[in-house]
């Protein structure tokens, strides 16, 4: 609920709507399609589509394409339906694209108003002449070209006559300015390239400030929400929306209604907040990109990435993702979360939610000899401790269970509260056993224990109350399914993986255990789940049907967190 969030931004759009500045508000979240979304994304959305919808306002998502280089119909797919995975819907779907013709139409109209011009400087020396945070920069040759020279070298531009990086089309602002932005900054570039969503139209690509400032405008966008570093870039964004003034030449969003795009022509507000940075991760889609490139990791959708189709894959869940971002709040303070965080926000969001099962990831044979051989019976477990409106389930069980074979220990440490050699242990919600003898093969290795079931122990017994050291966890031999548990950690081992002194790049802090499959069996229960149905197996945590790889007749579990968090601080 609105009421409960306080950060500024809230504070700003509860102001605009009280003053009556604005009668609704609008954002926008906008990717560019050149790689998947990440947990850092997450933030943006929830926080452009979340204040919208706690406003009754509306949210677009707009892809911003105006690099067409490294954009791709595929991440646009893909980003279409992470927003949609993680729980938003947007009013209207576009592309910056969709607008090229009114940037074209705004940028001769600052050729006519003396506020742009062609330089035919070339980058290197645009990067000279741009001066320095301590020295102003020097005025370009052309920037004293006539009106029509510029209208006529810049519809030349567009027609294709010149080469890539031959000109380019600059704001005339000001090379002495405080502000680096604002040293005639460019506004277009010559690019001949085909772009994803335009094709061959068009030879010269508008630049990213310019761009984004009159998409906003178009869209009637009131808050314009960014990450920090675009701080710098709002007196930019500002005199964009200033100069082209779509609101005072309505004639200029013509292309738009005639192609029935609804378009109208805001002064949107630029706010800007921290972006969020995770220890133990990067999250820049170039090394994201690098890591799947490399083939360090298996596909953008590894469970160990940090896009939001990794972590789908990994276990987390849209609503884990927003009470994480919940949690962060919103301000203007940057910060590294601590990892454990996340990982919190998804045990937490879990306990409640995932029904229980049990598994054993590396197993060891107990037979209980006191029984028949060929026993059989059927338990009935509660699916979740403190939640009985998650029903019950069968649990098979019989003279031979499967344990973990780290819960057996012939020469136990101190402390130890698991089996031992004569030793008793309860067996989860099926009795009390007593471990009578220890079969080992010709190499010493253990092969199976032999116990015995206290007859009196058994649930809803009286015997069942008397007080034994641990409770294991099992699963049934006879009815037990094999499974793939694929046991996944944090995919660096250092804090700062971006850290680069010493030589060293964040390939080089990749953890070699990130990733541990093991041969486990779990019980029928957990092997019919449906793809990305979670569970938690008690004491080893919360695991999830594998998207892609898991069938219940041969099941794939990928562990999504450990119940404790076991990293030392
Ligand atoms: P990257 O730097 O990872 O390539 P980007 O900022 O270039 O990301 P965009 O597709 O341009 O990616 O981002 C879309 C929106 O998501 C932008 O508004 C951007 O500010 C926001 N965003 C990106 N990364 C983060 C982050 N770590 N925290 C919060 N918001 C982010
Ligand atoms: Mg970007
Ligand atoms: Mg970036």
């Amino acid at each position: 609920p609105a009421e409960g969030k306080q950060d500024f931004i809230r504070q700003i759009v509860r102001d605009d709507l009280a003053s009556g500045k604005h009668l609704a508000i609008r954002t926008r979240f906008p990717p560019e399609p050149n790689g998947y979304l990440h947990i850092g994304h997450a933030k943006a959305i929830c926080l452009d589509f979340g204040l919208a919808a706690e406003f009754g306002g509306r949210c677009n998502l707009r892809f911003d394409d105006t690099n067409p280089a490294k954009e791709d119909p595929e991440f646009v797919q893909a980003i279409q339906e992470d927003v949609r995975w993680l729980g938003f819907e947007w009013a209207s779907l576009r592309h910056a694209s969709d607008y090229f013709e009114v940037f074209y139409l705004a940028a001769e109209k600052l050729i006519r108003q003396g506020d742009a011009f062609v330089c035919d400087l070339s980058a290197e020396q645009v990067r000279e002449y741009r001066g320095t945070l301590t020295a102003p920069g020097r005025e370009s040759p052309f920037r004293g070209r006539s009106v029509d020279e510029n209208l006529d070298l810049f519809r030349r531009m567009r027609a294709g006559e010149f080469a890539d990086g031959a000109r380019t089309l600059r704001a005339k602002i000001d090379m002495a300015s405080g502000n680096i932005n604002l040293r005639d900054p460019a506004l277009y570039r010559i690019k001949k390239v085909a772009h994803q969503n335009t094709g061959d139209a068009w030879p010269i690509y508008p630049m990213y400030d310019y761009a984004h400032a009159l998409g906003d405008a178009i869209e009637g966008i009131t808050h314009s929400l960014c990450t920090l570093e675009f701080e710098d870039h709002r007196p930019l964004y500002d005199w964009c929306v200033e100069r082209a003034d779509l609101a005072g030449d309505p004639g200029l969003l013509e292309p738009l209604i005639a192609r029935g795009l609804p378009a109208e022509a805001a002064r949107p507000r630029q706010i800007e907040f921290s972006r969020l940075n995770i220890n133990y991760a990067v999250m820049s889609k170039r090394k994201l990109s690098a890591l799947v490139a490399d083939g360090l990791v298996q596909g953008w959708d590894d469970p160990r990435m940090y896009t939001l189709q990794g972590l789908r894959r990994r276990g987390y869940t849209p609503a884990a993702l927003r009470l994480f971002v919940d949690r962060l709040g919103i301000s203007k303070q940057n910060s590294v979360i601590d990892y454990s965080v996340l990982e919190g926000a998804l045990r937490d969001e879990l306990d409640a939610r995932a029904a229980r099962r049990m598994a054993v990831v590396d197993p060891l044979r107990l037979v209980l000899a006191n029984l028949p051989d060929g026993h059989a019976e059927t338990l009935t477990f509660s699916n979740h401790p403190k939640d009985e409106r998650l029903g019950q389930r069968a649990v098979p069980f019989s003279n031979v269970v499967w344990i973990e074979r780290d819960d057996f220990a012939e020469v136990p440490p101190k402390g130890w509260k698991r089996l031992v050699p004569g030793g008793e242990v309860r067996l989860r919600g099926a009795g009390i056993v007593r471990c009578d003898e220890v079969i080992k093969d010709a190499d010493g290795a253990i092969v199976e224990l032999r116990g015995t079931l206290d007859p009196a122990s058994r649930p809803g017994m009286e015997g069942a109350n008397r007080k034994v050291k641990g409770t294991l966890h099992w699963v049934d031999a006879a009815r037990g399914v094999p499974a793939e548990l694929r046991l996944y950690d944090r995919l660096f081992s250092v804090a700062d993986p971006d850290d680069e002194s010493g030589g060293l790049t964040y390939r080089d802090h990749l953890n070699p255990d990130s990733r541990r499959v093991a041969r486990g069996v779990i019980e029928p229960a957990a092997a019919q789940a449906a793809p990305e149905q979670g569970f938690q197996f008690e004491r080893l945590g919360y695991f999830v049907a594998d998207r892609r790889d898991h069938a219940p007749g041969a099941p794939v579990f990928n562990r999504s967190v450990t119940l404790r968090d076991t990293w030392a601080a």
